[in-house]
């Protein structure tokens, strides 16, 4: 007998939580390593299949005989390095994700073929390479310096180049990284940290990765990257061909390529030598993979591949999630605060308008007379406004108009929704239920009603009053197209439009001088998320959104309507002050035991058959009983009661002990199979964001 290795374990693209073992064949005993790329029998088809082991023997209770055979090697070289297998394992078993599919992320979508080569031939004038702009350096700030040599310092591999060469072998790394969190508010140049620190890092032979928000990823800033590390910089985004894909992943296999810049699944470039991965808006939600069977927070992912590359992973926001900022004073992470804008210019003014003080003649509460006077004043002076129009969302809920109040519920805290048949107000956390009341309960108004639709005519409301103004309107529907954001930007940019109107999609990366005045139509629609969160995305969305005025040499300002004037995550935005928000929120995320202090899993139950998927909820629930040190939410009906089709129902576990949380959701997870229910799916999201 030889020793060699005759089995490899086998992952495939299959929503299965477990690797196969295959048998090497005779002729590929040699070509087959860890990492590989094969094709492999599965049922009665050819699949693609990675190897991430490989052993000596079968399994125990394995049929020698009936053992298949891997059919085809597809590469001479390894998809998945040892520490990207690492990562895969890690991400697998954390958010109890199957193999296949978190191999499925991490790769474009030409390498899962069994068939064919993977060769990819796109036109290269497709892809857009926007215009190039400021390609010199600039003397960073006293407290940007500080910031950079604080990064670089974590880095244990010296970045000079006389360095390496006089020591070779010194040119490993001893103690690992901490996380660092890179807050600076907007304006204080963290991108050109960013940036500084890529190129210190290229120049020690290695590669970076630039995570940024889907809608961050603007012409504006591909541009400033490019220019400024005047290299070829791979760019990833979700609307990227698979043919762009492909090229940028081989590129950056072969060592071409050695930065990326792009979304969630740029984490996973394949990289040899990776020097430092930085994540900017690391609040941002955009980061969890929402859809699919892989449910990542490429942040978290990042933190781990950081960790087994052991090299610096910085986290840039000016808003950071409670998450990160409770880990860096807790000392887990790293603390860096920027506190000044670089250039010098000033935090815009912030304004509340009390919608309840300011009645309008005809009813709606769109457009306030301080906001009609600042916007008339903006196209007097030939400056651009930009209006924040939160959508009401799908989840309606009940507002009174006199004195602001929102019932919420009364275990988690969170605004009940209201549903019309019958009149009802229910908690999508635990299926709290009360009836309406006639009359607010806080002051009795009969002005408590569902918030209205007017804000959705906000568009009209602004053409009747300013009929000479030129407006743009960016929604999500409308920033779906890349080219019709980037020709909206770039009216705006070069001073075609006077108003811009939009989601927050507008909230984001953009750099438009000529902004001086932001109004927020109504604040309030994001407030009452039915979401514990809700609190925290509103202090995140105005304060990126007041970030957009006044960046350059003219003053900024910036108007929050709303019927909630004193809710802190308001007065906080108008006082530019982080410190105490987090601080206010903390505390109510300590008593209600919400992340962070614990961790939040969820379990969506959702199938075509309502009653079915009502029942199976609550058999499941049935079966979960009281568990110790594991709160269990609901199960009530998602906010999102019904999509594509599927009705959705969930239940949601909060623990402080993440290994009993685990071993409940594993349960969980066969629970279906073990009752034989069919026709009923089950979705587990761990450390769940999008509870909708
Ligand atoms: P952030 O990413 O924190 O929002 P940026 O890096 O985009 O900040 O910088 C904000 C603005 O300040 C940009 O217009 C940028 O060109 C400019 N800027 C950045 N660093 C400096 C500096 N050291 N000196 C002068 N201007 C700077
Ligand atoms: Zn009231
Ligand atoms: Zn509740």
């Amino acid at each position: 007998m030889t020793t060699r290795l005759h089995f490899a374990q086998i992952a495939i693209l299959t929503p299965l939580h477990q690797l196969f073992t295959y048998k090497i064949p005779e002729g590929l005993q040699d070509k087959v390593r860890p990492g590989m790329r094969l094709v492999v029998p599965f049922r009665n088809k050819k699949m693609v299949g990675f190897c991430l082991g490989l052993t000596t023997e079968a399994p125990k209770n394995f049929d020698e005989k009936k053992i298949r055979e891997i059919i085809e090697v597809k590469d001479d070289f390894e998809t998945f390095s040892p520490k990207m297998i690492e990562l895969l394992n890690w991400l697998a078993d954390y958010y109890l994700a199957p193999i296949g599919e978190v191999c499925r992320a991490a790769l474009p979508s030409k390498l899962l073929q069994a068939e064919g080569s993977a060769k990819a031939t796109p036109r290269l004038q497709e892809e857009e390479h926007s215009h190039f702009h400021q390609t010199e350096e600039f003397v960073l700030t006293k407290e940007q310096q500080e910031a950079l040599k604080t990064i670089l310092s974590f880095d244990k591999l010296r970045t000079s180049d006389d360095f390496n060469a006089a020591h070779p072998e010194q040119s490993r790394r001893v103690e690992s990284s901490p996380p660092i969190l890179l807050h600076g508010i907007t304006g204080s140049g963290k991108t050109e940290i960013y940036l500084q620190c890529i190129k210190k890092i290229l120049q020690s032979g290695r590669q970076a990765i630039l995570l940024v928000p889907e809608i961050g990823l603007t012409p504006q800033l591909i541009g400033r990257v490019q220019s400024r590390l005047n290299t070829e910089v791979a760019i990833y985004h979700s609307g990227l061909s698979d043919a762009w894909r492909m090229v940028y992943w081989e590129k950056m296999r072969k060592g071409e390529i050695h930065v990326v810049v792009g979304t969630r699944s740029a984490l996973f470039a394949p990289f040899q030598n990776l020097g430092a991965i930085i994540i900017d808006e690391e609040h941002d939600s955009s980061y969890k993979q929402a859809e699919g069977g892989f449910y990542y927070h490429a942040r978290d992912a990042a933190i781990v591949r950081g960790k087994i590359e052991n090299i610096p992973v910085i986290l840039g926001s000016a808003t950071p999630s409670l998450e990160s900022f409770y880990n860096a004073k807790k000392g887990k992470y790293c603390y860096i605060p920027l506190t000044q804008r670089a250039t010098g210019a000033a935090l815009p003014t912030v304004s509340i308008i009390d919608l309840r003080q300011n009645k309008f003649v005809d009813g709606s509460h769109t457009l306030s007379p301080p906001l009609k006077e600042a916007i008339s004043e903006r196209l007097y002076r030939g400056e651009q406004s930009l209006l924040l129009l939160n959508r009401r969302g799908f989840a309606n809920f009940l507002l009174c108009e006199d004195c602001g109040h929102t019932p919420r519920c009364p275990n988690c805290s969170i605004t009940l929704t209201y549903h019309k048949k019958p009149p009802l107000l229910i908690c999508h956390y635990c299926d709290y239920k009360i009836g309406t009341a006639a009359n607010c309960p806080e002051c009795q108004s009969a002005a408590i009603k569902p918030l209205g639709e007017g804000t959705q005519a906000l568009e009209e409301e602004l053409k009747k009053n300013f009929p000479q103004a030129k407006i743009l309107r960016l929604d999500k529907d409308t920033a779906a197209k890349r080219e019709h954001r980037h020709h909206v930007l770039n009216e705006m940019k070069r001073g075609k439009a006077d108003i811009l109107i939009g989601t927050q999609i507008v909230a984001k990366g953009h750099d438009f001088p000529n902004i001086t005045l932001v109004g927020v139509v109504l604040a309030d629609t994001t407030l009452h998320l039915p979401d514990f969160r809700a609190h925290e995305k509103t202090f995140q969305l105005l304060t990126q959104v007041a970030g957009r005025s006044g960046r350059d040499k003219k003053a900024g300002h910036v108007l929050i309507q709303t019927f909630q004037p004193d809710n802190f995550s308001l007065t906080c935005t108008r006082e530019h002050n982080y410190a105490k928000f987090s601080e206010q929120e903390l505390m109510m995320r300590e008593t209600l035991q919400y992340p962070p202090f614990s961790r939040l899993a969820q379990i969506r139950i959702q199938g075509a058959n309502e009653q079915k998927v009502k029942e199976t909820a609550k058999k499941l629930r049935r079966y979960f009983g009281e568990r110790e040190n594991i709160s269990i939410l609901g199960p009530a009906a998602a906010p999102l009661a019904k999509l594509r089709g599927k009705y959705r129902w969930q239940i949601l576990l909060k623990s402080q002990n993440s290994k009993m949380l685990k071993h409940l959701l594993t349960h969980a997870q066969q629970f279906l199979d073990r009752e034989k229910i069919t026709q009923v799916q089950l979705q587990i999201d761990v450390d769940c964001l999008h509870l909708m």
